[in-house]
């Protein structure tokens, strides 16, 4: 059977570089601390599931978890057009997370802990 081909460590190095280890969607950057080295991750521009390019550096681009995940299999035709959609998609989950959250809490909101919620729209990429 032959094997999906996938990025490689050299690419996914060289593509960071050139990135320089910034999160190309939300501009968090590795370098001023803002993300983890583990939080960056290689977003195929144009998806996989449409054809796009699995390795080729031209459609590989770095991403946070966060703004990968939210931008998902979406294509766009410029980068202001996916980082405005990613604001969006980040806006109705956080709303989402913090309709749950006040769900839950009900009337017990003292014993909330709010650390919890920071961690999370930390992940989302709300709150740096
Ligand atoms: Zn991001």
């Amino acid at each position: 059977m032959k094997r999906k081909p996938t990025v490689g460590k050299r690419e996914r190095f060289i593509t960071y570089a050139r990135d320089r280890f910034q999160c190309v969607f939300c501009r968090r950057s590795v370098l001023l601390g803002q993300l983890s080295l583990f939080d960056l991750t290689v977003d195929h521009w144009w998806p996989l599931c449409q054809g796009g390019h699995p390795y080729r550096l031209r459609n590989l681009r770095t991403a946070c978890r966060a703004c990968n995940t939210l931008k998902g299999d979406a294509t766009f035709d410029t980068l202001d057009d996916a980082r405005e959609y990613i604001e969006q998609q980040r806006a109705v989950a956080a709303a989402r997370m913090i309709e749950q959250a006040a769900y839950e809490v009900g009337d017990t909101l003292h014993a909330f802990d709010w650390l919890d919620l920071e961690a999370v729209l930390w992940r989302l990429g709300v709150a740096s």
